[in-house]
């Protein structure tokens, strides 16, 4: 399955259809956050249109057309990105050159404008020639994250679809998808919505490190281990120097307790660290005790962002989670 078909599976659905029933239209923005899928699912209806193999609906994603498509080097899908700060008249240029080649009446064509919101007035006027005399067989897909920044004159005369942020569960299926272990991508997916934030998580190898010190923490609580106030300085503050991190650290830590607590009650809701043998531990303690220390952890995330340092907050926690019966 391509990762989008997990991502966003009701516009994956809806396109399918406007496919199969032959009615794509000539012009669309797909507006939605960053990570939501807009140029996967572009990408998507691209090898949905030339797959040599298309099954129940979907492309297969292996045929030579699909790989084409998927290496970008597929002649009639032509992708327009810029990491520079805006998208010039000469940046379109090539693009409007494809467009206005006079290719076979009705050949197919799918030409994508990746942040479009950083097209120059002057590169979105020189597009409006397409807008007002569609090529038949073409379709030009802009997509964008603020399409409020876009001109009305474009706006108008594409059909906007507007994407929505996955659910976590989703998140979750992309990651996997992508080739992150489940057990990683659990966690991430607990700890944020957006999909972009996610997957720099998952690649990101002092993330990984820091879940395995939380883990090792919350061990020695279950374990009422003394030395888990030591390991605040030892343990935490090496791999927590910034803000950022030791926020995350302590999220982590929420999350193992709400994991707990859920266990406890045998709720099944979405688990950041279900498999983990410390979580069935916690979830033993009783139901007041875990409701305290989720209530400390919460204590303690508020004290770090008003400037309490984070060592001295956490340690203070440690104690109070130690004491918790
Ligand atoms: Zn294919």
């Amino acid at each position: 399955m391509l990762a989008i078909e997990a991502l966003q599976p009701g516009l994956v659905k809806q396109f399918a259809a406007i496919i199969a029933a032959d009615r794509l239209g000539q012009a669309y923005v797909f507006n939605g956050l960053s990570g939501t899928g807009k140029g996967a699912l572009a990408q998507w209806i691209a090898l949905r249109l030339f797959c040599q193999n298309v099954q129940a609906g979907h492309p297969c994603g292996e045929c030579a057309e699909c790989q084409r498509i998927l290496s970008h080097n597929h002649p009639d899908v032509v992708v327009l990105a810029t990491d520079a700060r805006s998208l010039k008249v000469d940046d379109v240029r090539e693009l409007k050159s494809e467009l206005s080649k006079s290719g076979v009446e009705g050949q197919t064509r799918v030409f994508v404008i990746e942040q479009a919101e950083k097209m120059t007035p002057g590169a979105a006027n020189s597009l409006l020639k397409f807008y007002e005399e569609p090529v038949s067989g073409a379709v030009i897909i802009l997509t964008t994250t603020a399409k409020n920044q876009l001109l009305p004159t474009i706006l108008s005369r594409a059909q906007i679809i507007n994407f929505p942020t996955p659910p976590r569960a989703q998140i979750k299926a992309q990651l996997e998808a992508d080739g992150v272990s489940a057990r990683l991508a659990a966690v991430v997916a607990q700890l944020t919505a957006d999909v972009a934030d996610a997957q720099s998580l998952t690649a990101d190898e002092s993330f990984q490190e820091r879940i395995t010190r939380v883990l090792k923490l919350a061990e020695q609580l279950a374990n009422r281990d003394a030395t888990a106030f030591v390991a605040v300085q030892a343990n935490l503050l090496p791999v927590a120097k910034a803000l950022p991190e030791q926020t995350q650290l302590l999220a982590l830590l929420a999350l193992v307790y709400e994991d707990a607590l859920n266990r406890h009650f045998q709720v099944a809701a979405p688990a950041a660290f279900a498999a983990e043998p410390v979580v069935a531990q916690l979830a033993a303690q009783s139901a007041a005790a875990l409701s305290a220390s989720l209530s400390a952890i919460l204590q303690a995330q508020v004290q770090l962002r008003q400037n309490v340092t984070f060592q001295s907050d956490t340690e203070q926690l440690v104690l109070k989670l130690l004491a918790i019966a």
